[in-house]
């Protein structure tokens, strides 16, 4: 008889349920991701942006934080929105 009850790897995953704030308006989206023991809180954390950055439209970045996908520069067939810092940025034609 073989034992089969033992954990196939060093490591104990398991979901956790990770909150992601919105650093500007405050939205809260929550979900449950697979991690695992030795993962740190921030390592949890990144596992959680990027679910959201790749499915939901987010935007996390070390610069401007977390923004969910209203709170963000969008880039539309008119050019970048108004809330895009590049926009603020002085051209060549800004007077002086
Ligand atoms: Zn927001």
């Amino acid at each position: 008889m073989s034992d089969s009850t033992a954990q196939p790897g060093p490591l104990t995953t398991f979901p956790l349920r990770v909150a992601v704030y919105c650093d500007k308006c405050g939205a809260e989206v929550e979900h449950d991701y697979v991690v695992h023991d030795l993962m740190t809180h921030q390592q949890r954390l990144d596992v959680a942006r990027m679910y959201l950055v790749r499915n939901e439209g987010w935007s996390c970045t070390s610069d401007d934080g977390d923004l969910c996908p209203r709170c963000q520069p969008v880039i539309t067939a008119f050019g970048l929105g108004p809330n895009d810092k590049r926009s603020l940025i002085k051209g060549p034609d800004q007077p002086r």
